[in-house]
Order: C-alpha cells, then structure tokens, then sequence
C-alpha cells in the first residue's frame, strides 16, 4: 500500500493547486483524477484539429500586482503562460435592448466609460466601483504581505447582488447592465450575494486575460510543479471510497480495488459527494448530509463551439454579452426556462494566427430539467434523440446570436455542442452545474461550506466551497493549505513571492 502525507482527490484548479502548494512546501502529494487527462473544466480537448477549452474562457486580477498574478507567480507556472490582455477599452460589450455597453479595466476606465453613456448615474458608478474595489481589497496582496488571506469579505456576503445594484441606481437600463455578470456566477436575482457579484466583476477590472492556445497550460505547468516536487498525479483513478479508522480517514480506494494511504486527505470534489464516499459513521450526521443535498446548484451552461475555417473570421479580444429580455437575471431556483434568451460569445486566441480565430463558443444557461429524458444515460449512450437535441439547441443559438450577428454562421467548419450533461458525467459535478453550489445572501453561514471536516483529517477545497472560478477556486485552495501549514505562514510566502 503506498503511503502519502496528503492524497488529494480531483485534478482540477481546486486539486491541483493544493497538490502545488503542499508539494512545494515539503509534502509528499499524490492527486488522483478519474478521468484520463487531468484539468477538470481547465482542461482543452482537441476537434478537427483546433483545441477547444472545457471551461475557462477568461481569467481576471491578472495585471501587474494583482492577486492572482502573485498566486501564478508563488507556483512558479507564470513565465510558462501564454496569456493575452484583453482590450482595455472594452473587455466585456454588453448588447442590451438595442444598444452597447463597455466594461473598461480599471475602475476609474469602468466608470468613465459607463459616464459617457448614463452621465447623470457618475456618482452611482463611482460608488459601485467603489464596492467593487473594496471587496477586491479584501483578498488583495496587502492582505497577503499581513499575513491573511481574505479580511471583510462577510459584509458583502451577507448583502443581495440585486438588491445592492438597485439601491445604487435607480435607472433600469443600467442596473441591468451592471447586472450583466451573473452569467459568470449563475446569479439569481432573489439570493445571490453582493460578494459573489463583486469578486467576479471586480478581478476582470483589475487585469482581463485570454489564455493564447488554451486553459491546459495552467494544467500541464501546475503537474510539472507537483512532479518536479517528488509528487504524483495519477490519472484514471477514480476515488471510490474513504476508508475510516478511529474517526480518521486511513485509506483512499481507487477504482473500486487497490487502496492507499496517507496522513491527510483534500477533496476537491462536491461536498456531497465526498461525504458519500465515507461509510456509515456518527461523525457525518443525517442532518448535514440532508443540508448539502437540499443546497441548489448553479445551472448548467450549453455550450456551442463554432469552429471556423482557416483564417476566415478575425479575432475579437472582447466578450460579447447578448441579451434578448428587458430582465437579464435567469432565476435558478425555478428551472423552467428553455428557450435561450442570452448568450455569450467568447473567442478563443491562438498561436496559429494573431489575427484570426480557430474557434467561437457561444455559451447559455441550462438546467438539467431540460435534459430529464437522458438523466440516467452515459456518455456515448444517450441516443439519436440526444444529438437530434443538440443540433436543434445549436441552430437556435446560432439563430439567437444572429440577431446582432448575422455573419455568425458564415465561416463555420464544424459544430460541437456540450450540455450540462457533459459536465456532470465529466467531472462529477451535481445536475452538470457549472459553478457549483449556490451562495444564498439570506443564509449565507448555510451555503459557504468550511474547508475542515468532523472528520480530523479530512478537508475540503473546489469551487463548491467559497467561490468558483480561477480566483475562487485558487484563494480556496490557499485556505485549504493553510489549515495545514499555517495562514500566515502561507500567506506572507505567497505575498513575498
Ligand atoms: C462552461 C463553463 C465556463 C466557465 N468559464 C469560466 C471562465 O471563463 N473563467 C473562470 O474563472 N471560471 C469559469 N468557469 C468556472 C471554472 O471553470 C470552475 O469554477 C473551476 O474550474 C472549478 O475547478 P474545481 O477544481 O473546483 O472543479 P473541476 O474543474 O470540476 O475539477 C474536479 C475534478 O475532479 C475529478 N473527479 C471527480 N470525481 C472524482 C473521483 N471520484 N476521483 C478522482 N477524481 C474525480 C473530475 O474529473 C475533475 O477533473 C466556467 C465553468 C464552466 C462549466
């Protein structure tokens, strides 16, 4: 039986870098991933010869002192990313009932360039940009160099993203488009917290990247980390079961046979579903198991990658936010909506051409009640009635984006479609979500989900605990290493960096 100080189960961001951290700091890690590639959503997968990204199209708070810039750079993986800063002017364009909005970086662009368009809102903007700033701030590299990881953050928390924007302004069209992020943290207008709003829209301002080529680099440089540190990322070991001996976690089965064991053990993977793995034991009381399943799940996004001719479609460093409704808010709680009423379209860059894009992803949200006939199909097994689905989904997006776009569908080579399915049986996540689990301002000590356990050697990271994301999910996996090596320990050597 191989023997570990820390088994770390799943390689996504979550997984792996605390597999980075701890194996840099002297542990001896082994993360186990199910799958045959590692990455979870930062994986890219290859079609027709282009490389299309499973689940990360931009990354924010990427600019010089910035926070997750110091996190990258800690690791050792920035000088092997190859990034690119997106337009400044406008890294974001909102199309909102007959118009377009910009999303500038930096806070006093963000502000200015919203002005121009609603000249009466600049005090409203300025102190929307304020509390941006200021839940920014509480994660910045201040915090770091003091030796914490995040300070304040529970302010926000406990205030509704809505209700926030429509207190600062009461002009609708722009409460509208400063609402306009929620498609990037699966908002729901009654419970979603400020915080959540503000982190994501916050670190887009502070430095909005592409990845050239995509997202897989950060996956293939963070393994380098972990083996360069005498670690081991094992591939197509699916964890099956934690095995408990006087109330602490012994031994990790993979694949239903073989077994290993070490001192700790992180799960990066839905709460739910690590606890499920446990057996029976008073530690896990019904009660907290009955909590997380009654816990919603953000939806799922239907993702349409439109694959272009060669050097046939000029590249846009901006992302496109469409919007069909006078209400851009989805409400995630009463999964009726079936016909797409948003889209984002996102390119991706690459190496290939500077000036041209080998692939659009159109993407929208989608509940897995959509996709009730095929719940308890697997993965090549869903039917003709499934594709029949897909293609039917792609042709309304395509019809949906044409509307602003009517050149969408000229160059397009080929067409693959993902649903929230793909993600479930993919990663494993609940209901195919694509953020996770949903933050509730109302109750918000009940929706964040602690990186300990009742089980001592047990701790929890991913996105389904803090926030989602490449921030979230890196600053969660820094609270999850600190229970083990200390905070400020960590957080000054991640600061100092
Ligand atoms: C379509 C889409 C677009 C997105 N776009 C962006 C974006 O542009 N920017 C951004 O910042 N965020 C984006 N996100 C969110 C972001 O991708 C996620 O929040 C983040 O990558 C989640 O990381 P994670 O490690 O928590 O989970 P995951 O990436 O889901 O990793 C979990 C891993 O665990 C593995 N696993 C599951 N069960 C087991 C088991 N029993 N044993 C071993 N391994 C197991 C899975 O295979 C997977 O590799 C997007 C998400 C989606 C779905």
């Amino acid at each position: 039986m191989s023997k570990y100080d820390v088994i770390i189960i799943g390689s996504g961001l979550g997984g792996l870098s605390c597999g980075a951290t701890l194996s840099k700091e002297g542990y001896h890690v082994c993360v186990l991933e199910k799958n045959p590639v590692p990455g979870g959503c930062f994986q890219s997968f290859k079609r027709n010869g282009r490389l299309l990204d499973t689940g990360i199209h931009y990354i924010g708070s990427m600019d010089e002192g910035e926070v997750l810039r110091q996190y990258f750079t800690y690791f050792g993986i920035l000088d092997k990313l190859n990034i690119r800063r997106m337009d400044e002017e406008a890294f974001d364009r909102i199309h909102f009932e007959g118009k377009d909005y910009d999303f500038a970086m930096g806070h006093e662009r963000f502000v200015e360039t919203l002005a121009r368009q609603f000249p009466k809102e600049k005090e409203a903007l300025r102190n929307y940009a304020g509390m941006l700033r200021q839940t920014g701030r509480t994660i910045d590299i201040e915090q770091l160099k003091n030796g914490r990881f995040s300070t304040g953050a529970m302010d926000y928390f406990s205030i509704s993203a809505w209700e926030t924007i429509s207190t600062i302004t009461k002009d609708r069209i722009l409460q509208q488009v400063l609402s306009s992020p929620t498609l990037l943290y699966g908002g729901d207008q009654d419970t979603s917290t400020f915080y959540h709003h503000a982190m994501i829209t916050d670190s887009y301002l502070r430095g909005a990247y592409r990845f050239v080529d995509g997202s897989m680099q950060v996956v293939d440089a963070l393994v380098d980390v972990i083996r360069q540190n005498g670690g081991t990322v094992l591939t197509g070991a699916k964890a099956t079961r934690l095995y408990l001996n006087e109330g602490r976690i012994h031994s990790v089965e993979i694949n239903n046979e073989e077994q290993i064991e070490s001192k700790y053990v992180i799960s990066a993977l839905h709460p739910l579903v690590t606890m499920q793995m446990i057996e029976k034991t008073p530690l896990i009381r019904k009660a907290y198991l009955s909590r997380l399943s009654g816990l919603p799940n953000s939806y799922g996004l239907l993702s349409v990658y439109l694959i272009q001719k060669k050097n046939s479609t000029l590249y846009n460093n901006r992302n496109l936010f469409l919007y069909g409704k006078d209400n851009i808010w989805y409400n995630t709680l009463h999964p009726e909506e079936t016909k797409i009423h948003c889209s984002l379209v996102t390119m991706q860059p690459s190496s290939v051409s500077e000036k041209h894009t080998e692939v659009i992803c159109l993407m929208t949200p989608m509940y897995m009640a959509e996709l009730r006939q095929w719940k308890d199909s697997t993965p090549e097994h869903r039917g003709e009635e499934y594709k029949q689905f897909k293609e039917a989904k792609a042709q309304e997006m395509i019809g949906f984006v044409a509307q602003w776009y009517p050149e969408i569908n000229q160059h397009i080579e080929k067409i693959y479609v993902t649903t929230p399915l793909s993600y479930r049986d993919y990663t494993g996540i609940p209901d195919g979500s694509a953020y996770g689990i949903m933050k509730n301002y109302r109750r918000p000590l009940v929706s964040i989900i602690p990186n300990r356990t009742r089980i001592s050697n047990l701790y929890l990271a991913g996105q389904n605990l803090n926030v989602h994301g490449a921030l979230g999910v890196t600053l969660t996996s820094m609270l999850t290493c600190a229970e083990l090596l200390g905070t400020e320990y960590l957080a000054k050597k991640v600061g100092n960096s």
